[in-house]
């Protein structure tokens, strides 16, 4: 029987701009679309993982799924396997939380965006205490 793990993120900030993270995101996780569909205010994938050789664990699928409620877009990751076992399951959990960090590097949240300090190099809203940008990752001198 298929099983299905979650993950979730809570973006804040431009929707084009996490859907070019959850694209890029794609491209360096190496996965095959298989379903895309962007609406206004939501979208959806269907990913999966190419059939890799030479190793014991199988493809993953994955199923992304966004929307917006107000300022926040809900995004929720669901990984499935079909084949039980310990490895397969750990596997799977590893790829979700792969795919979460990198989408988190790709689409970060623009929450500083009201903030008096603007980056030098990408012209967006920093803390004020930053040493290096959280958006472009340019590094200040103190
Ligand atoms: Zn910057």
């Amino acid at each position: 029987m298929e099983k299905e793990l979650h993950k979730s993120y809570k973006y804040y900030g431009d929707i084009n701009q996490l859907i070019q993270g959850v694209d890029k995101t794609i491209k360096q996780m190496g996965l095959k679309i298989k379903l895309r569909t962007v609406d206004n205010g939501s979208f959806s994938y269907i990913l999966s993982e190419k059939i890799k050789l030479y190793t014991t664990n199988w493809p993953v699928r994955f199923e992304i799924n966004a929307i917006r409620s107000g300022d926040i877009i809900d995004v929720n990751i669901t990984t499935r396997y079909g084949l039980w076992s310990i490895t397969q399951k750990k596997y799977t959990q590893q790829r979700g939380q792969d795919f979460l960090q990198l989408l988190k590097n790709n689409a970060p949240m623009d929450i500083y965006k009201d903030s008096n300090r603007i980056c030098t190099e990408c012209d967006k809203g920093i803390p004020f205490d930053a040493i290096i940008c959280p958006y472009c990752g340019e590094k200040f001198d103190e």
